[in-house]
């Protein structure tokens, strides 16, 4: 049982049954028991691992890809920001990477969004000596041309599930039976973006539409370029909403605050909420890397290595890349004003 069990099963007493937006929220940021307020979960002896944490060159190429549009838009004074920066090292590969592009570190402000105190600290650390500024939404940033990153951000919004009823819908909602958590259903209400979906299930992220309309807004208004990379929406035609906990899918009702809970991206809505900001993508994260070079990285990397060092660094390209491992499952969109050059690596979205 975990502590958070008991608190969720008053709340659900006393309330009623909560949707799964509702259920994700509680159990991943419950001040006290919450799953990222508690722990850093990263790693291989954490529940997952992320790309940056695979290898450098992810954030490298990214922080350079960063960087040409920061180029191509004339050099702006800004924000460079980062959206749920885990345990920093995402950004220390940026910093690193676009420490000899002339005045980019002196022009733009590191600015980090996240709403984790551990996580918090443990990016202090990794990018000690650069004084990140600390946000709790975007929409707290400063108004300024914007270049922003998130990987493995978005999946961790709330989403709400919906399942086609007899007439209309129904919304998944969890309850409790017995002293345990339950997942029931019951008749949606009016959902005006349900009027014309298709299929059995669908899943919304309200919160995903409305922070890419605040970053659209702000990228078409001022400048500036957002690269984002997920998980992104498969053929599957259930729900995605699922739980993770040591590298393996559980139960997500089992858990509370100790696994976490994640559901695929789906990209269309979050490229369409983001107008008047120019959409691009998404592009598997396989291809994305590949036109930014990353052979060649790999290969310089590979020049200094040997034995097991060399045998990690090869897996690690892999891992990224490989269709079988996070090449195609991930897959990055960008943000661009009206009119600016496209994101390196990205094509217009169709
Ligand atoms: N980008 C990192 C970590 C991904 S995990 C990496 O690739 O390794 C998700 C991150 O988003 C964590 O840092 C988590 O604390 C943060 N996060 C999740 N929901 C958030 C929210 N609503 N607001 C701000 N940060 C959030």
């Amino acid at each position: 049982m975990t502590a958070l069990m008991p608190i969720l099963l008053a709340q659900i007493e006393r309330e009623g049954p909560m949707t799964i937006a509702d259920y994700m929220a509680f159990c991943l940021h419950h001040p006290s028991h919450g799953y990222y307020a508690t722990r850093d979960p990263f790693g291989a002896a954490g529940d997952f691992t992320t790309a940056p944490e695979i290898s450098q060159m992810f954030g490298e190429l990214l922080g350079l890809a960063l960087a040409q549009s920061w180029l191509d838009q004339g050099k702006p004074a800004g924000l460079l920001a980062e959206l749920g920066p885990g345990r920093g090292t995402l950004m220390a590969d940026v910093l690193r990477a676009t420490q000899n592009v002339t005045g980019l570190h002196e022009a733009l402000q590191l600015c980090l969004v996240e709403s984790s105190p551990i996580l918090r600290r443990a990016q202090s650390r990794a990018l000690d000596g650069h004084k990140p500024a600390f946000f709790d939404q975007v929409s707290d940033l400063p108004e300024a041309p914007l270049f922003l990153l998130a990987n493995e951000f978005f999946d961790a919004l709330p989403v709400r599930v919906f399942q086609r009823a007899r007439s209309g819908w129904d919304e998944w909602r969890v309850g409790a039976s017995g002293g345990q958590l339950s997942m029931g259903r019951s008749p949606a209400g009016a959902v005006p973006a349900l009027a014309n979906a298709q299929g059995e299930f669908v899943e919304l992220c309200p919160a995903a539409e409305s922070i890419s309309s605040e970053i659209g807004r702000r990228i078409a208004q001022h400048g500036g370029v957002a690269l984002i990379v997920d998980y992104g929406a498969t053929e599957s035609t259930e729900p995605s909403f699922q739980a993770v906990q040591a590298h393996q899918k559980i139960d997500p009702l089992s858990q509370p605050g100790a696994a976490d809970l994640t559901a695929h991206v789906a990209f269309g809505p979050i490229l369409r909420a983001a107008h008047p900001a120019i959409g691009f993508g998404p592009v598997d994260q396989r291809e994305f890397l590949a036109r930014l070079g990353i052979e060649v990285r790999a290969q310089q990397l590979a020049a200094g290595l040997t034995g097991a060092a060399l045998r990690q660094h090869k897996a690690a390209l892999l891992r990224l890349t490989d269709p079988e491992e996070m090449g195609t499952l991930f897959k990055v969109i960008g943000l661009a004003p009206p009119g600016a050059a496209a994101p390196p690596g990205m094509e217009p979205a169709p």
